[in-house]
């Protein structure tokens, strides 16, 4: 055979190989990608008569080349052993004059015992090796390094030229399949996010459209209804679903917020007891209507005044209190309690707990909770609604709020959800403490049968230095007064054994001389035994839970008459919640003030001339920011106050407010100016105060904040 023909024949046996080997990689699924490449190896190995091929893979550390082994085919291995990886080998320190030759795109053909530092080689048996560079883009990407462990020779041109194109081909092979893999990964994961968009959507469509439906059926019944009762409870059902449809458009709005990393707190001075009030008082038709016990426990430490987001406080409570009212069935318990710990500095940790005794959620559920859309269950949105965004959001807030939030909980035992946040804190000594201290010694008189309610009264009592005795029911309490000596103010439940608390109240008053002020306590029934309470000598009723600044403030009133010649307690309101009728009663007047109302859409300044009617306030309005302008530069000295739309068409709020603080700069006293807005986020209200306003009242208008507001403003 002459060289010549034993050159063609090499070539196609190599060439054959080439072919064999790519076809097997071209056919490859992409999760047999790793067989196919080692057969191929194989293949191409056993052309060339090599032991071994390996494929390494370039990358930069600090600027300095290393590279990477990623797949190995050797004779004699298993497929599953291809893959010895060796990590992180230097050029510069383990492969002298390597990056200087295949950066040339040259091969390194040699015999192993010819190569100057040679230990690395001859070490693992190789006689002779081949390295090939593999250039991708123009750049050096990796090498495949064949080696000969049986004989010492260097490879022919014609090995050296086909391995070339076939290192590429694998390489590109390589690449590609690991591209697939991308492009697969994605792709699930956008469908996955796609089929979560459209459960989202209908749910949300669920969410959104049962309110809007009571909305639109309701207005029809109330339109069509003939007696007023009958419209009453349209526009109660409508009022309902109203806030509730806010609810989930805010729930979506802040979500979307979270996702845009837009979300930030603010930070306020408030009144922690007033907002957990707030919050309680936004639950209690729900924990009525349901039956529920409701406990609350308040740690006494708690200071009067808190610095931080006190909106976004109260949305996790309400989130996790509303939660636990949803989940638990009639009847059963809720109960929430806050624990104070002072940090450095004016600064502490508050450990929120609400626990129900509700269906529960089993723990592999748990952690899922806290992602958006999630509910533990399927049909939970069928059996209960819901958007499965609270809990994503309040993590959120928990979070930023330097805290922590989770469960404790099993499928059918109740859940307890706890959350921590770091709050700022004003010491009670350098404000108002929430319990003030008496010097008059009043005596007081508990009956409870509930220990903690008993335990929440002698707390109260020793901070406000005044002496209290505490009895489990009316025997107890009876007993108590046979002591003969006089109690000045007495708090009875109104469920205790043996006699009630009306019937106790009835027995104190005539069996003792000295007339106690008697207090009834209770969660619910006040409306239904009003009468009977006060034919018995009642004086008051408190509503539970029991706040420490309500009992104070009711002990305080009655120590404050005593000490009048007039006596009398104010009769305490049955709850703390106010709708819009008795708001009108207690609208404060503000005759002979003028305020400008700039708002383009009619509904909204019709709702707001309504709403102030009872104020007496005398309101011109203005359809656009322009007219606004025009107004007051006529008669700049005219107006107390201005309630500012900010999307109007012709000329925005923002401009407007603008030009008339230019245009009033000189003037005494400048117009207070509040932003009356859709756009609620704090961006947008930041807008507003740098455009010049004073303040911000978002929409839809609650009637408490606008009246707040003019109080704040048209006061002297
Ligand atoms: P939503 O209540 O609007 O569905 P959340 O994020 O507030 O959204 O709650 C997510 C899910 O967590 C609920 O759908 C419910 O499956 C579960 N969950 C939350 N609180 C409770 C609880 N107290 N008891 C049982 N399951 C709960």
């Amino acid at each position: 055979m002459t060289t010549e023909t034993s050159d063609t024949q090499q070539r196609d046996i190599l060439l054959t190989a080439v072919n064999t080997a790519v076809t097997y990689l071209l056919q490859a699924e992409v999760d047999q990608f790793g067989s196919a490449l080692w057969h191929s190896m194989g293949v191409l190995a056993e052309a060339v008569d090599a032991d071994r091929v390996r494929l390494w893979q370039n990358h930069r550390i600090n600027g300095k080349l290393y590279c990477t082994q990623l797949y190995e085919w050797s004779e004699g291995a298993e497929p599953s052993q291809g893959t010895k990886i060796a990590i992180n080998v230097s050029y510069d320190d383990d492969l002298p004059g390597w990056e200087e030759t295949l950066t040339k795109n040259e091969c390194i053909n040699k015999i192993v015992r010819e190569m100057p530092g040679n230990k690395r080689f001859a070490s693992q048996g190789i006689l002779s090796l081949l390295i090939v560079p593999v250039f991708l883009r123009n750049e050096f990407w990796g090498f495949v390094g064949f080696n000969d462990c049986h004989r010492e020779r260097l490879f022919t041109a014609n090995e050296e030229s086909i391995l070339r194109s076939a290192s590429l081909l694998i390489t590109n092979a390589l690449l590609r399949n690991v591209m697939t893999q991308e492009l697969t990964a994605a792709l699930d994961k956008a469908s996955a996010a796609n089929q979560a968009k459209s459960q989202f959507l209908s749910s949300m469509s669920h969410e959104i459209r049962t309110p809007i439906n009571a909305i639109v059926g309701m207005t029809m019944i109330g339109k069509s209804a003939s007696g007023i009762e009958k419209k009453d409870y349209a526009f109660e059902k409508i009022e309902i679903a109203s806030t509730h449809l806010l609810g989930v458009i805010n729930d979506v709005l802040d979500m979307s917020k979270i996702e845009a990393n837009k979300f930030e707190l603010s930070n306020v001075e408030f009144d922690f007891e007033t907002m957990i009030k707030k919050v309680v008082s936004v639950i209690a038709f729900r924990i009525n209507e349901k039956e529920l016990n409701f406990k609350l426990r308040l740690d006494p430490d708690i200071p009067k005044k808190m610095i931080g987001d006190d909106q976004r406080l109260a949305q996790i409570i309400t989130n996790l209190l509303s939660n636990a009212v949803k989940f638990t069935p009639k009847s059963g318990s809720v109960s929430m309690s806050v624990q104070f710990t002072k940090d450095k500095n004016n600064t502490c940790t508050i450990q929120v707990k609400v626990t129900d005794t509700g269906i529960g959620i089993s723990p592999d559920q748990q952690e899922r909770l806290f992602s958006s859309f999630e509910q533990a269950e399927n049909d939970t949105t069928r059996k209960y609604g819901g958007t499965g965004l609270g809990l994503a959001i309040s993590k959120r807030i928990v979070e930023l709020m330097n805290g922590d939030i989770w469960i404790e909980s099993e499928l059918g035992a109740g859940a307890t959800f706890i959350f921590t946040a770091k709050l700022g804190y004003i010491p009670d000594e350098e404000s108002t403490p929430v319990f003030e201290k008496h010097t008059e010694n009043a005596r007081m008189l508990v009956v409870d049968d509930d220990p903690d309610t008993l335990e929440f009264f002698e707390v109260l009592a020793r901070r406000m230095n005044l002496v209290c005795d505490t009895a489990v029911g009316s025997r107890e309490a009876l007993e108590m007064l046979d002591r003969d000596i006089p109690y000045d103010i007495c708090f009875i439940d109104l469920h205790i054994p043996v006699m009630d608390g009306i019937e106790l109240a009835g027995t104190i008053m005539t069996i003792w001389d000295t007339k106690p002020v008697i207090i009834i306590i209770s969660a619910r029934d006040w409306n239904s035994i009003e009468q009977d309470a006060k034919a018995a000598g009642v004086r008051g009723f408190l509503l539970k839970p029991l706040f420490a600044s309500d009992v104070m403030e009711c002990i305080s009133n009655y120590i404050a008459a005593k000490n009048n010649t007039e006596p009398g307690i104010r009769e305490l309101s049955t709850s703390p919640q106010s709708d819009v009728s008795d708001v009108h009663e207690q609208a404060e007047s503000f005759p002979e003030r003028r305020i400008l109302l700039a708002e383009d859409v009619d509904i909204n300044r019709e709702i707001v001339l309504t709403l102030l009617e009872p104020t007496g306030i005398t309101i011109d309005c203005a359809v656009n920011g322009s007219e606004a302008v025009r107004i007051i530069s006529a008669a700049p000295q005219l107006y107390d106050l201005i309630f500012m739309d900010v999307q109007m068409p012709v000329m925005d709020g923002l401009e407007a407010t603008r030009r008339i603080r230019a245009i009033t700069e000189n003037l005494p006293r400048q117009i207070p100016i509040i932003a009356m807005t859709a756009n609620v986020f704090k961006e947008d209200v930041d807008r507003c105060m740098d455009a010049g306003m004073n303040d911000h009242i978002g929409k839809p208008i609650d009637y408490n904040e606008m009246l707040a507001m003019l109080k704040k403003y048209l006061q002297p």
